[in-house]
């Protein structure tokens, strides 16, 4: 045996390659990975008169014609009858057999009179149904292999399921490639097979297996992949976490000076897990290691409250604080509630966007620079090249999960970077987006969170309705009363189509626009705003201080105010076409109304001929404002993937496991992570390997 390593570029045909990238697979390695979505039975032949499209069969006939064809392309043709038919009777069912790329053997064995057994796809034709390419029963049973089962692996155009079998069964045979890397010990006690029997059931499955088991992924080969898999998501998450407990943070302790007066003159006092979150933040702020900490508190629970507090301990031990929020404006409500807050108090604070003329920009940029502002509010803006501090020591980083994977590193590295003797900030990230148990398990096992599971008092529940558009004139004139009477209300814009996007801002301006003008023909006499993504962040910040002080009553907006706006006298939020809006975001909009003391309405307005998935989630939304079941039911609905996103979770999505489906693994994984830690014999490079490194996402976070 040679002791080179396997050039695995090499085995993969150069022409089929970018084909193959689209499916994820760049080695042949990755073929062993590539499972197959169903498996086809070659061993049962179906009669010509009950095919039905759509399905993968065996069909015998005899050839009753058969010729080459110019038009409207070159081809060669032939038609099946059943075997057992003498080609008297002209209505019996006929199947056509098409080729486009042929040679003088497919002529010759297609020869009229000829007894056939081909394989392939049935389809809907011209002429009745039709198979494209079907390859001869011989060349079939060889592809499949000796067993009963062919499997069908997920494909891409231009690459036959032929080729994908020839290439998996490559890959089989790289003996390295199919050790087991897991001590039998835990997958022993996981009642789990072993790696080389898993896949060996998966790509060449026994004849007694059963299909079903296979296909919906729940035989124990598929428990031994999904387990796999999600314990590399474990182990890559410890990881992380390990390299970033070996950094080294200043360890902070506040003297409690000024958050003592701070806490004196709130209008409130915390509520408990307001105190518990602080507190945790705080014991992670006196470690010499970054705090990584999620501070999760659904929608209106008071966290701006608590991070201000934990900015101030940073303060009064002589560190800087960077304070970023995804959007400016809410950066602008941050600033404004801090100023407000710490009006008179030995703090100074800076506004930092984009969006400052050059001037007040680079005072800004050099308050930083300079070490003379304590705390710097602003967007991702606060943390570009330009932007550096002279004692980071903390970074508040609101609705954190509106920004990237990347954003957030370039936000710790800058940290390191700047500070002079490279040390990284503490962080503490906020998030409304209810983390169900199993994700947290999962995708956050990283990050330390503190949850806020409980409102500030005296807040009165949200109605919600749903009304059909139809009824627009009847909402219009109770908001018009409404009004009338003290209220004020939101409006918000229909959502655009993912396919308009191009000119989303365009249609997203048309929209409002209308919308506004609409409304303030239907309601005289009241004072109509607007506010869209297309206005100045000054004119914004105007249009929500009028808003904020009830100088405007109807504040007609794009979804610009999903997150963080805080006006507590506004009670009454109706939602455009509604159904157009995702769960999570719906639940966002409605969070903007109950904040004060009176009693909120939320009306959901609809269009007609709703989907299946809007149908469920308007049921949702309209049945719950518990932020933590309607993540539950959008995970439900839509799966990890879109409700973290593979970039927002900073780890590549899961393939096989579905952390809800399976959370039983999920916790056997992670009792495996910790168990493999410290055992001497499991190569966990390797086994992470496996999993992640030829992942292309993985490699860019
Ligand atoms: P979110 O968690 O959604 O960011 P905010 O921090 O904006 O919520 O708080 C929502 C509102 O509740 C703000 O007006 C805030 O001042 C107020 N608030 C925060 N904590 C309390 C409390 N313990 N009691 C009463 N009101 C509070
Ligand atoms: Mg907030």
């Amino acid at each position: 045996m040679t002791t080179e390593p396997i050039p695995e570029q090499t085995y993969l045909p150069p022409a089929l390659r970018p084909r193959l990238a689209k499916l994820g697979i760049e080695h042949l390695r990755d073929f062993l990975l590539h499972f197959p979505l169903r498996y086809e039975d070659q061993t049962q032949v179906r009669p010509i008169a009950e095919l039905v499209a759509g399905e993968s069969v065996v069909v015998e006939g005899v050839v009753e014609h058969s010729e080459t064809q110019f038009r409207p392309r070159r081809q060669f043709v032939a038609l099946l009858r059943a075997t057992d038919d003498d080609g008297g009777n002209n209505f019996a069912p006929r199947l056509t057999l098409r080729y486009f790329n042929f040679y003088p053997n497919i002529v010759q064995a297609l020869k009229p009179g000829a007894h056939v057994r081909v394989f392939g796809e049935v389809r809907d034709g011209r002429y009745g149904l039709e198979m494209v390419h079907p390859v001869f029963k011989k060349e079939a049973a060889e592809a499949a292999g000796q067993g009963r089962l062919t499997p069908v692996y997920p494909a891409t155009a231009g690459v036959p399921q032929a080729a994908l079998r020839t290439l998996a069964g490559k890959a089989r045979k790289v003996r390295e490639w199919q050790a087991d890397l897991l001590p039998p010990a835990v997958t022993v006690a996981q009642r789990l097979p072993t790696w080389q029997v898993a896949l060996q059931v998966l790509h060449e499955p026994p004849p007694d297996a059963s299909v079903a088991a296979l296909e919906s992924r729940s035989h124990p080969a598929w428990r031994r992949v999904k387990f796999d898999e999600l314990l590399a998501q474990q182990l890559a998450l410890r990881d992380a976490k390990a390299l970033r407990a070996g950094e080294t943070a200043p360890p902070i302790v506040g003297t409690g000076l000024i958050s003592t007066l701070l806490r004196q003159r709130l209008p409130f006092r915390l509520t408990a897990p307001q105190e518990r979150a602080l507190a945790e933040a705080m014991a992670d702020l006196a470690r010499p290691a970054p705090m990584t900490r999620l501070l999760q508190g659904d929608v209106g629970s008071g966290k701006t409250i608590v991070a201000a507090l934990a900015a101030l301990a940073a303060v009064e031990a002589g560190y800087q604080v960077a304070f970023m929020a995804p959007t400016e404006l809410l950066a602008e409500q941050h600033f404004n509630k801090l100023s407000h807050w710490l009006a008179d108090l030995p703090v100074r604070i800076t506004w930092l966007t984009g969006s400052l003329p050059a001037a007040e920009l680079k005072a800004a940029q050099s308050a930083c620079t300079r070490g003379e502002t304590h705390i710097a509010i602003g967007t991702h803006a606060l943390f570009q090249k330009k932007v550096s501090f002279a004692r980071l020591g903390l970074v508040v980083v609101d609705e954190q999960h509106r920004f990237g994977v990347e954003q957030r590193l370039a936000l710790r590295s800058r940290g390191q970077r700047d500070s002079e003797r490279a040390l990284a900030p503490h962080t503490l990230m906020m998030s409304a987006t209810p983390i169900p148990r199993s994700l947290a398990m999962s995708y956050y096992a990283d990050l330390d969170v503190s949850i806020i599971d409980e409102l500030p008092g005296g807040r009165q529940p949200i109605t919600t309705r749903l009304v059909n558009e139809v009824r627009r004139a009847e909402v219009t004139r109770r908001i018009r009363e409404a009004v009338q009477q003290g209220a004020q209300a939101y409006w918000v814009c229909p959502l655009i189509d993912e396919s308009e996007r191009l000119a989303a801002q365009d249609i997203e301006l048309q929209n409002a626009t209308a919308l506004h003008a609409e409304l303030v023909a239907a309601m005289p006499g009241t004072r109509i705003a607007l506010l869209h993504g297309r206005m100045k962040a000054d004119e914004k910040a105007a249009i929500m201080a009028d808003f904020a002080a009830n100088r405007t009553q109807v504040l007609v907006a794009t979804t610009v105010i999903e997150v963080g706006v805080d006006v507590p006298n506004a009670s009454w939020m109706v939602i455009e076409h509604a159904e157009r809006f995702g769960l999570a975001q719906l639940h966002q909009l409605r969070g903007r109304v109950g904040r004060g003391s009176v009693a909120s309405t939320c009306i959901l307005l609809f269009a007609d001929k709703l989907s299946d998935t809007a149908k469920q989630r308007l049921k949702v939304i309209y049945e719950t404002t518990d932020g933590f079941t309607i993540a539950r039911e959008d995970l439900r609905i839509r799966g990890p993937g879109e409700l973290l996103g593979p970039r927002q979770s900073g780890l590549p999505s899961l393939r096989y496991a579905n952390v809800e489906e399976d959370l039983d693994l999920v916790e056997a994984a992670r009792n495996a992570a910790t168990q493999l830690e410290s055992d001497p014999t499991f190569n966990k490079a390797a086994f992470l390997d496996r999993w992640i490194k030829s992942r292309v996402e993985f490699a860019r976070a």
